[in-house]
């Protein structure tokens, strides 16, 4: 882990409602229209560095899944820049570049980014094939190569992805990503939809392919508990900001957000006894809409330490020791 792969430099990401038909008449009639936007992310800078795993982790709604799609170049951010290896994810004009054919994408719902009437070998293939990564005369080889990598018997390539359950879906959408040979790939809660049992298996799966092949990834999900065991550090999210960053250990150890340490509390354990904690504890209140978030600290409305200055001050992020930041009055 030396040099950053990906740096997001104070990037934000606005989504406006469109002006329905009504909307038009009303204003032309004289009414006020109002016109909501909703701030999914706002000024995140964040880098990975090579080799790395980076948890990104916070509740539906948080902005983690937007970010992870700039990214990746799908979606243009309003403001700030994305970049891989130096060079910008999108162009000036909002096209992705060809670039991010380097970061690969593996998404929760693996049935939906399969396409049903293609047999899996040539899901698999036509990534390579169309980037010219492989010839025709390799793509067997190439195809049971990327399939043995998963677990996944060669033989499989010729079925259709009903054929197969969540989990072999799963490993298959990595293969597919995989097979690019990605500098990057990026992890939209791959392992939400599983049962808890496959949801193991598909996380020892990343481990093993993350020490093979030194990946660098970013790996999200809503659950702390998920991505414990395969990140080198971890950013919490909410309502569109990072809250805190850094090394998972110490995330994990000691956290100093108390956003983090509800989402940590939250996370059911079956040693949590032992180790001299309380029960399975969820986190009080609601997500605020994103439409009208509260002034000041955005958690503020379910934090058990809120003063007044956190109520009109925004608690910007500031470091607290070597690759360890927080925003929070009291972390200060
Ligand atoms: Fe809680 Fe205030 Fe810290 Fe926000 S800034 S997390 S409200 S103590």
């Amino acid at each position: 882990m030396s040099a950053p792969l990906l740096e997001l430099d104070a990037v934000s990401r606005r989504f406006s409602r469109r002006i329905s038909l009504g909307d038009r008449i009303a204003a032309k009639l004289g009414a006020t229209v109002e016109m909501r936007e909703v701030r999914a992310v706002e000024s995140v800078s964040l880098s990975v560095m090579k080799g790395e795993t980076l948890g990104l982790v916070g509740e539906s709604g948080c902005g983690k899944s937007t970010l992870g799609r700039i990214a990746a170049g799908i979606l243009a951010p309003s403001a700030g820049t994305a970049r891989l290896d130096g060079k910008p994810v999108m162009s000036e004009t909002g096209r992705r570049e060809k670039l991010t054919t380097r970061v690969q994408t593996v998404f929760q719902d693996p049935f939906a980014s399969l396409n049903p009437r293609k047999r899996i070998g040539e899901a698999i293939a036509e990534g390579p094939l169309a980037h010219g990564l492989i010839d025709r005369a390799g793509s067997r080889a190439y195809v049971a190569e990327q399939l043995s990598r998963v677990g996944l018997d060669p033989s499989y390539s010729s079925r259709f992805p009903h054929q197969f359950s969540g989990g072999q879906r799963q490993r298959i959408a990595i293969a597919r990503a995989l097979a690019m040979k990605p500098d990057l790939l990026i992890c939209d809660e791959p392992v939400a939809s599983l049962d808890v049992s496959i949801q193991a298996q598909v996380l020892n799966l990343f481990l093993d392919l993350r020490r093979a092949l030194n990946l660098t990834a970013i790996f999200i999900s809503h659950d702390l508990g998920v991505v414990r065991h395969l990140s080198d550090r971890v950013a919490i999210m909410y309502l569109g900001r990072i809250v805190e960053i850094g090394p998972a250990s110490e995330i994990y150890a000691a956290p100093k957000h108390p956003y983090t340490q509800a989402l940590l509390a939250s996370v059911p354990r079956l040693n949590r006894h032992r180790e001299g904690r309380t029960a399975f504890k969820p986190i009080a209140g609601e997500l605020p809409s994103p439409l009208s978030p509260p002034p000041g600290c955005h958690f503020h409305p379910r934090c058990g330490f809120a003063t007044e200055r956190c109520r009109s001050e925004p608690p910007q992020l500031r470091p607290l020791g070597p690759e360890r930041w927080a925003a929070c009055h009291l972390a200060e």
